[in-house]
């Protein structure tokens, strides 16, 4: 009886874990069957054109021409994988694109194919940050973070040594959205940045005078007159300037919330998030590869990505310092991803993982 009951007990645990645990591994991303779900009954258009990708899908260097492939083209060239000299791309899937789906596939932790697999596709017309992923500044091969070229941050000139620094911020007074209150809005980045705040000596204080603040905050339509215009709904979400440039911005013609409680689109995006992720850039840091960081450049719709991780500490800590009161050990093994950065590393483990089960619950039934 008592075996009985064991082996019913397993064959449910087994169950549920072969049903649970591959899911729990992924993050929520778009794919191309979810497209056509969440564009409709939305009231905001999109302008993006990286849902079209779709058609490229396992094209790979034997595809030879393929329409409209020069798009995809000028998309690596924008994010950093393809040369900023050559613009006059053609619809050839050639060795060169070959390089740049590699480049792209290793920085988005996917199988290192060339082709343009059913991952890598997903990947690449997921809601992102509109800053470049080129890395010029590694300064470890195991670490994950990365800065921009020159690694410039903010430096304590005006107040001499005064330890911590301190940074104001404001919000545009033009700027706005206004579907969400300023109160809420005004939380969401006061939690942000006292996030970056309690790992550096960087206080973060807001202020009403927009003119003279070290970050500005707004939100912007379209081409907005620096060069990086917005797309509309999803595709690029939002981008800021590298230090000690203080600018960010989010696009206007995204469905931003502070509760996915209130916000019932199916395309909401967490603000706290991406302004979390924003003032990353603010402070000197790049995109990282590590999946759970903070500076990984993709956020699907309806997915928060909001506390730092180990990645994030120890890059921006490299450039400032450590907060004298953080304490490394609140950070437990569980938030050290960034030597597991990749989802085939994820997915192999776990897949590895579910057959020993499997071969470990058949033995038993047998034995
Ligand atoms: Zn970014
Ligand atoms: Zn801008």
């Amino acid at each position: 009886m008592q075996f009985s009951l064991f082996r019913y007990d397993s064959i449910l645990l087994l169950f549920l874990f072969l049903c649970f645990f591959p899911r729990a591994c992924f993050p929520a991303r778009i794919t191309p069957e979810q497209i056509t779900v969440t564009t409709t009954g939305d009231t905001h258009t999109h302008k993006a054109t990286w849902f079209n990708f779709t058609r490229f899908k396992d094209a790979d260097n034997g595809s030879h021409v393929i329409s409209g492939m020069s798009e995809l083209k000028r998309y690596f060239q924008r994010f950093g994988y393809l040369s900023v000299r050559n613009d006059n791309f053609t619809d050839v899937y050639d060795t060169q694109f070959e390089s740049a789906v590699n480049l792209y596939q290793k920085k988005f932790g996917l199988p290192v194919t060339g082709k343009l697999d059913f991952d890598t596709i997903s990947t690449i017309m997921s809601p992102r940050c509109g800053v470049s992923d080129s890395a010029p500044t590694k300064i470890h091969a195991s670490k994950h973070f990365v800065y921009f070229n020159g690694r410039p941050r903010w430096n304590n000139d005006s107040a001499s040594t005064t330890t911590p620094m301190t940074l104001t911020y404001a919000f545009s007074p033009s700027n706005m959205i206004n579907y969400i209150s300023l109160p809420e809005i005004r939380t969401a980045f006061k939690r942000s940045f006292s996030r970056w705040a309690s790992v550096i000596p960087i206080n973060f204080n807001e202020t009403e005078e927009y003119e003279k603040a070290d970050i500005t905050i707004g939100f912007y339509g379209g081409d907005h007159g620096d060069g990086e215009a917005f797309d509309g709904a999803l595709g690029v979400l939002a981008h800021a300037f590298a230090p000690e440039n203080g600018r960010m911005h989010f696009d206007e013609d995204e469905t931003w919330a502070v509760d996915f409680k209130k916000a019932k689109s199916k395309l909401a995006v967490d603000l706290e998030s991406v302004a979390t992720h924003e003032i990353g850039h603010i402070l000197g840091l790049g995109h990282s590869s590590v999946q759970d960081a903070v500076m990984y450049p993709n956020l699907s719709p309806r997915a928060r990505r909001r506390e730092l991780k180990l990645d994030d500490v120890e890059g921006v800590q490299a450039l400032y310092g450590s907060n004298p009161n953080f304490e490394i050990s609140s950070f437990s093994e569980s938030d050290n991803v960034s030597d597991k950065g990749t989802g085939l590393v994820c997915r192999s483990s776990n897949w590895t993982l579910s057959l020993v089960v499997l071969v470990f619950f058949i033995l038993l039934v047998i034995v």
